[in-house]
């Protein structure tokens, strides 16, 4: 079925931190990459991977469309992710990339990375990389423009990272171009270096103070949109060029907030109002996936993202993991989730 090939659902999970190392944690993640599969043992009824099974209590399997383990590299993400997708935002085409999982398992890791260290871009940068290639190859005849914004949901508001003194803007419908947001900027990129200097900006102003970035940041969605037009340059009689067929691709790169529960995140008052619109926005992300592996693609209630999700617009979902066995109610609510998603 169409719709179903639309979205691809990937698990990665991340390697533990030094200070999971010391404090002795179990890995209770076991990942098979040739059958794309995931195993997740109970920590609490003993049997880890490598221990004989127990027969009551037996690891719960889940399998995707591609899974990758602490080893993995993010140029093979890539690759096997999102590269088929920017090749159809190319072609004219829309898709959106999401990370999905709980706070410190690697969504900002996989979609932004550490980006002056070129092997551990992560996705967004590959992206551009990719693009900018991909027209300096191209023949002369086509004429490219390339566009991003940058913009984050918190609290339901929806903030532009790139220009921060704007305030809350608003979401505005139009028949002719669909849903968008009323006064965001989308700044032109020539080079993979203008994405870095944005980006950097734009996550200045995500964060409000040193130590609330990290709050902040599992408590918001953040999404960089790159726009990519291309135009081929069609020979008229006179000998004119003219303006031909224009194809336009939109891609959405959306680092979602944390997917912890509220108990997790001890919140209160208004900690408590945010974690509830989170889940909310989570959980009409999760009809939208739903809704397009059923083929009830009409009922979208994911208005921002409606005009690159469905149809011809290609979705890939990256849930990530932590392999340490003190998140076992987390991970295996994230590999429910991912699964649901398929
Ligand atoms: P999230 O955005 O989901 O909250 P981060 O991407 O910030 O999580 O990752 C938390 C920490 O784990 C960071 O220090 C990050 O560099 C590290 N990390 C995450 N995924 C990986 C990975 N696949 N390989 C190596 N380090 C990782
Ligand atoms: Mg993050």
């Amino acid at each position: 079925m169409a719709e179903k090939e639309a979205v691809k659902v990937i698990v990665r999970c991340r390697p533990f931190s030094e200070k999971e190392k010391a404090g002795g944690h179990s890995c209770i993640v076991e990942i098979n990459r040739e059958l794309a599969t995931v195993a997740i043992h109970d920590p609490r009824t003993n049997s880890g991977p490598g221990a004989a099974h127990s027969a009551v209590d037996p690891p719960k399997n889940f399998t995707f469309d591609s899974v990758f383990d602490w080893t993995s590299h993010q140029i093979d993400v890539y690759n096997r992710t999102a590269r088929p997708i920017v090749e159809s935002v190319l072609n004219g085409y829309n898709g959106t990339v999401f990370a999905y999982g709980q706070t410190g398992t690697g969504k900002t890791f996989s979609m932004e990375g550490v980006r002056d260290v070129p092997d551990l871009r992560g996705i967004i940068p590959n992206a551009f990389e990719h693009i900018f290639s991909h027209i300096k190859h191209s023949s002369a005849s086509t004429q490219y423009l390339v566009r991003a914004s940058y913009l984050e949901i918190y609290n339901e508001d929806i903030l532009d990272l790139l220009n921060p003194k704007a305030g809350k803007l608003e979401l505005k419908e139009r028949a002719d171009v669909g849903v968008y947001v009323k006064d965001l900027r989308t700044f032109v990129i020539k080079d993979v270096e203008e994405m870095d200097r944005l980006m950097t900006f734009g996550n200045k102003n995500r964060s409000v103070g040193a130590t609330e970035m990290n709050a902040r940041s599992s408590r918001s969605h953040s999404i960089f949109t790159i726009t990519v037009e291309a135009s081929d340059k069609v020979d008229k009689k006179g000998g004119e060029d003219d303006d031909g067929r224009i194809r336009a691709g939109k891609l959405h790169l959306v680092d979602l907030a944390g997917s912890e529960r509220q108990s997790k995140t001890g919140a209160t008052g208004d900690r408590l109002k945010e974690a509830t619109k989170i889940n909310l926005s989570l959980s009409a992300l999760g009809n939208v996936i739903s809704a397009l592996v059923d083929g009830k693609s009409s009922h979208i209630p994911y208005r921002l993202l409606q005009d690159s999700l469905g149809g011809n617009a290609k979705t890939l979902m990256i849930a990530t993991l932590s392999p340490a066995s003190y998140n076992y109610d987390e991970t295996l609510s994230t590999l429910r989730y991912a699964n649901r998603a398929k």
